[in-house]
């Protein structure tokens, strides 16, 4: 039965023969994969891209005449179109990339960071990842700015009404989640974007977990960086995206210095190479980069709509299912939020939740999820969470659902 409601809304039968892990065994159980928040699953496509190149194409890029090294390049700067399109930026050219969503944090907290100076500040909120947050800190101390935080309420939603009042003229980046990695919560970015630039402050959005779940386009919002990782959108890791506004990443200085980002190199002066290179020093992560692309194409090619509907009744079925658990209490129940589930159980300590869980072949994360600052607001010491994407299903929900109540009756 829950099976065909599904087969209703799209193939998910198909979807998930298209993901290897998905069918793999965990103690002889079925894997049950309910950690999609610290990491997606591969489709065979990227995984076939990524030892497509090893085998055939592996090459350095944007240096060699030969034949093999303008392949890897064109593949590598096709997948930079791929992106582009995917987010609507402008120009190829402002899609930079990153390491990930840390390292396109710490690119901007060192380059953007360099035209700050003392008295400036920042803004962050209570929900951010440790990522975005502990490279402002560092960027503060350096240059005596000062870090301001937007207050949650108790369902986790930003209080909109004392950001409006943290901004004033000073106000030179207000830095944000698009979506909590711990709460779920849809933070109202457009509002934020426009307040801020009211005032003349650049907005960054961390996108590490809104774009496998819903469109972005960076032209809309107009936000100044978008920011994501490859290994949550079903790429790989090592990779992730910046995209910045032109204007804003041409007044920025390099980060790192190396090959690829030069114009000119002599001991008496260098010069620097036009975007993207300028920020992208060194050999970077090729087979990653290309594979990206082939992630976010294989995502262009799924039914969106299809994949938003079906990911908002697992969470809201998941959902009611937990809160017919006694001493169950969720942690954040926002209007706006996508299919991330943290919950703690009375008198229960997460890990041992997610230890019993684990044995049953269901993985979730437990801990603080890289938001300490958020426990301290809730007042606890970590969470359960179940992060659901497209690939899972409502069965799956009832098999961690019975998991769930077993573990919590062996550690009653
Ligand atoms: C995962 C995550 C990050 C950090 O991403 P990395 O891939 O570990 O660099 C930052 N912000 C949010 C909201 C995340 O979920």
């Amino acid at each position: 039965m829950m099976v065909k409601e599904d087969i209703q809304l799209f193939d998910i039968d198909r979807i998930r023969d298209e993901f290897p892990t998905l069918s793999r065994e965990v103690y002889g159980k079925p894997l049950i994969y309910l950690d999609n928040g610290a990491t997606s699953q591969k489709p065979q496509v990227v995984i076939d891209s990524i030892e497509h190149y090893y085998t055939f194409d592996n090459s350095n890029i944007h240096r060699g005449v030969h034949h093999m090294s303008q392949e890897a390049t064109t593949q590598y700067e096709n997948a930079r179109v791929t992106i582009q399109k995917y987010i609507n930026s402008p120009t190829p050219e402002q899609v930079l990339f990153t390491t990930g969503t840390t390292g396109g944090i710490n690119l901007i907290a060192h380059s953007f960071g360099e035209l700050l100076s003392a008295g400036d500040e920042i803004i962050i909120s209570t929900m951010e990842h440790h990522s975005n947050i502990v490279p402002w800190q560092m960027l503060c101390e350096r240059k005596g700015c000062k870090l301001n935080v937007i207050p949650i309420n108790d369902h986790g939603e930003l209080i909109m009404s004392e950001f409006e009042k943290l901004l004033n003229n000073k106000t030179k980046l207000v830095s944000v989640t698009h979506i909590s990695n711990t709460l779920g919560t849809i933070n109202p970015i457009k509002h934020i974007i426009d307040s801020a630039h009211k005032v003349g402050a650049k907005v960054l959005i961390d996108g590490a977990q809104s774009i496998q779940h819903m469109s972005v386009d960076v032209q809309a919002l107009d936000c100044d960086f978008f920011l994501f990782s490859g290994h949550k959108v079903f790429g790989p890791t090592g990779v992730g995206i910046l995209y910045g506004k032109t204007a804003v990443l041409n007044s920025m200085p390099p980060y790192q210095g190396g090959g690829d980002m030069i114009d000119r190199v002599t001991f008496e002066k260098t010069t620097y190479n036009v975007l993207p290179h300028k920020f992208e020093a060194g050999t970077p992560n090729i087979s990653g980069g290309i594979a990206l692309g082939v992630a976010i194409n294989y995502l262009a090619n799924q039914d969106l709509n299809a994949i938003q509907k079906h990911e908002h009744e697992l969470g809201v079925y998941a959902t009611t299912e937990l809160n017919k658990i006694e001493g169950m209490r969720i942690i954040g129940t926002s209007k706006e939020k996508t299919s991330v589930i943290s919950f703690v159980v009375e008198g229960l300590h997460p890990f041992d939740i997610g230890t019993l869980l684990d044995k049953q072949g269901v993985a979730v994360r437990t801990g603080h999820h890289c938001t300490q600052p958020l426990m301290d607001f809730f007042n606890i010491p970590g969470t359960v969470r179940a992060s659901f994407t497209f690939y899972n299903t409502k069965a799956e929900v009832d098999i961690f659902i019975k998991a769930l109540n077993r573990s919590i009756n062996m550690l009653r």
